[in-house]
C-alpha cells in the first residue's frame, strides 16, 4: 500500500517543490526565466516613443516641445523609458507602496539598455525622501533604483549629497498650480563638490516640479549638466 502512495507523494513534493522556486511573470502569470516579467509582456510594455530631449513629454518628433522653447526646465535633458500607463502605473506602485523592490532591478535593467548608448553622467543622485517619509516606507525607491542602476552602469551613486529639507505633500494630491509651491525650496545640496555631469534618479516624472526644484539646486552649486532619469513618463494633463 505504502509503495504505491510514495512515488505519488514523491511526485507532488517535487511540483510542489518546482512552483515554489519558479519565476512566475507578475502580469499573466506564466512561469518564465526572467525575474520578473516573461519576454511577451516584456515586449508589449509601453514604450516612451519619440519624445522632447529636454523634459521627455511625448511628441510626434524628437525636437524640443513649444514649453522648452519658451520656458526651459533646469535640467539640461530627460530620460523616461515607458510612458505612464497601464500595466507600467501598476508596476511602480508595487515597486513603491508594496514593498516590491526586486522589481527596482528589472526597471534597471531595461532603463541601462537604453541609457548605455548614450554619454554617461559621473554621478547618480535619487531624489531624497523627507526623513519621516522615509520612516513610513521603510526605503526611498529612487535610491534602490539608482542602486540598480549603478551597478548595471558603473556609475557611483550619493545618496547624501541633497537632502529633502521639507516635509512637503505629496505632490499627487495637489492640484497642478500648488504643485510648484509645495516643492519650492524642498532639498538642500550638502555635498560641494560634485562633477559637473550629474543624473537624477526617480520613479516617475509628472509634471516636473520635483526634478525642476532639485535640478536648480544642484546647478547652483556649480553643476552644468543635468539629466532626470525616470522609468515613467507621464503624458502632459494639464
Ligand atoms: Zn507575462
Ligand atoms: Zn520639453
Amino acid at each position: 500500500m505504502i509503495e504505491n502512495i510514495l512515488p505519488a507523494l514523491r511526485q507532488n513534493v517535487a511540483q510542489l517543490y518546482s512552483n515554489l522556486t519558479a519565476t512566475h511573470c507578475l502580469l499573466c502569470g506564466e512561469i518564465g526565466e526572467n525575474d520578473s516579467l516573461c519576454v511577451d509582456c516584456i515586449n508589449e510594455l509601453p514604450k516612451l516613443g519619440k519624445s522632447c530631449p529636454r523634459c521627455a513629454s511625448p511628441l510626434s518628433h524628437s525636437l524640443l516641445c513649444g514649453r522648452c522653447l519658451h520656458q526651459p526646465p533646469q535640467q539640461n535633458s530627460s530620460f523616461s523609458l515607458f510612458e505612464y500607463k497601464s500595466p507600467i502605473d501598476r508596476l511602480i506602485a508595487d515597486f513603491k507602496y508594496n514593498d516590491k523592490l526586486f522589481l527596482s532591478r528589472f526597471f534597471a535593467v531595461q532603463m541601462a539598455a537604453k541609457l548605455k548608448t548614450r554619454p554617461l553622467p559621473q554621478l547618480l543622485i535619487p531624489i531624497p525622501l523627507h526623513p519621516r517619509r522615509l520612516r513610513e516606507r521603510g526605503y526611498n525607491q529612487s535610491l534602490e533604483l539608482a542602486k540598480q542602476l549603478s551597478k548595471q552602469l558603473s556609475i557611483p551613486v550619493c545618496s547624501k549629497s541633497v537632502i529633502r529639507i521639507k516635509d512637503s505633500q505629496p505632490q499627487t494630491s495637489l492640484p497642478y498650480k500648488e504643485r510648484a509651491k509645495n516643492i519650492q525650496r524642498a532639498f538642500k545640496v550638502v555635498n560641494t563638490m560634485l562633477p559637473t555631469h550629474i543624473a537624477l534618479i526617480d520613479d516617475v516624472l509628472t509634471t516636473g516640479h520635483t526634478a525642476n526644484s532639485a535640478a536648480k539646486i544642484i546647478r547652483q552649486a556649480g553643476v552644468n549638466n543635468i539629466e532626470v532619469w525616470t522609468i515613467a513618463r507621464t503624458i502632459r494633463h494639464y
